[in-house]
């Protein structure tokens, strides 16, 4: 079978992909391992924090100005709660990076935000903070469900005609212009590839019988806890946050059912291969790292009351990857904070398959030569 795409990775950004790319009538391959929504990827947990106040710089905010309006247009057409508008609190030390960028992009942005004291923040959410900190709200942000919007991304592809394939990729070269992927189960062609293969694509570069750049994305360990909670409930007016603390970032989404989740945004283990995740509990630190420190903060929480484990897809600065690797195949990685981008990635990716070029503003922030110095 010969496909106008095939998207080798069919998660968070290459199930909006297989989405968009359907939608624009193309003949559209989803090429995932596992049969998608599981959780080997990086979107599993139910959740992902959406904010446009962003931390990790402006070069970030027309991205994630389109993916809000993506994330509304999808939740029309899928007819499922996908975003709880519940806003996002930034909490840290206002000299601080981070802080000083959300409070930068807020005003060169004309974002819809407020600032909030540590007395605020206790009186209004039950989060105690140090006397020198503090936060930023962000009302028309908060969380989207993740795993059920790869589910229902893939649902709509293939209601508008994509294909699904659960296959192990064995090998892939190129004839005559076209990408042969060979799989344990069959061979398929396709006029171009998308690659969002997640933190282990190394997998399937190692695979691919072409001239490819080296790309330095690793993947990392994270782990994720769920607290017992009676405080801090979305149907109260909790909203999502993230927090700066000793160098690391706890970031932590409001309980509607399930407690509240909390994850280290720094803290994790570089690993290299699938094998070396494990499960939950296997390293000591996978139910201490946060509980230690988080009743300082959060003092309303009960027991530790499950946990996962997940990955990072990490660069060495921390920023995406988007390149096309070969004339026709287009890298979209190293997303370590990506979920929130995903509809306005996915609908990049296709668009740069179609016109086969990336805007400049995306070369000049992702491409893989800022690593050449
Ligand atoms: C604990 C945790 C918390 C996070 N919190 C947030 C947050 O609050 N907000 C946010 O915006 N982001 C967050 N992120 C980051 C975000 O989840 C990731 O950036 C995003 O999911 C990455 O999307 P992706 O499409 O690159 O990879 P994935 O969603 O992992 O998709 C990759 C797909 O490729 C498939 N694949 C892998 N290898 C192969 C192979 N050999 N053959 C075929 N298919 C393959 C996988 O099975 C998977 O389906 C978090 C991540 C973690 C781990």
């Amino acid at each position: 079978m010969k496909y106008d795409v095939v998207i080798i990775g069919s998660g968070s950004v290459g199930s909006f992909a297989g989405y968009y790319a359907s939608k624009l009538g193309l003949k559209v391959c989803l090429l995932d391992n596992f049969l998608p929504p599981h959780s080997n990827g990086s979107y599993h947990g139910d959740t992902r924090i959406f904010r446009i106040a962003y931390g990790e710089g402006e070069k970030y905010i027309p991205l994630l100005q389109r993916a809000f309006r993506l994330w509304g247009e999808f939740e029309q057409a899928s007819g499922q709660r996908i975003f709880e508008r519940c806003g996002v609190l930034n909490i840290g030390d206002p000299a601080s990076e981070f802080m000083r960028n959300v409070a930068k992009s807020s005003e060169d942005f004309a974002l819809n935000t407020t600032p909030l004291s540590p007395k605020d923040l206790s009186q209004l959410y039950g989060i105690n903070v140090p006397s020198d900190f503090v936060g930023i709200l962000e009302r028309e942000t908060g969380f989207v469900y993740s795993d059920r919007s790869v589910e229902s991304a893939i649902r709509l592809a293939c209601e508008l005609g994509a294909h699904l394939l659960v296959a192990q990729i064995t090998r892939i070269d190129k004839r005559d212009g076209i990408y042969h992927i060979h799989t344990d189960s069959s061979q398929i062609l396709a006029d171009k590839i998308l690659l969002s293969a997640g933190s282990f694509a190394s997998e399937i570069l190692s695979v691919c019988e072409l001239d490819l750049p080296q790309i330095p994305v690793k993947p990392k360990r994270k782990m994720l806890n769920w607290f017992d909670s009676s405080s801090y409930q979305l149907r109260d007016g909790m909203p999502a946050f993230i927090m700066e603390f000793n160098g690391d970032h706890f970031y932590g989404f409001p309980d509607f059912g399930s407690g509240v989740k909390i994850g280290l945004n720094v803290f994790g283990q570089d690993i290299t291969t699938r094998d070396e995740l494990g499960s939950f509990g296997d390293i000591d630190s996978d139910k201490r790292a946060i509980s230690e420190h988080i009743r300082e903060f959060i003092p309303h929480l009960g027991e530790l009351s499950k946990g996962a484990v997940c990955t990072y897809a990490m660069t060495p600065d921390e920023g995406f990857v988007i390149e096309f690797i070969d004339s026709c195949m287009l890298y979209l990685g190293g997303l370590s904070h990506g979920f929130k981008f995903a509809p306005a990635l996915g609908e990049l990716g296709i668009s740069a398959l179609q016109s086969g070029e990336l805007p400049s503003e995306i070369c000049q922030h992702f491409s893989l030569a800022r690593f050449d110095s």
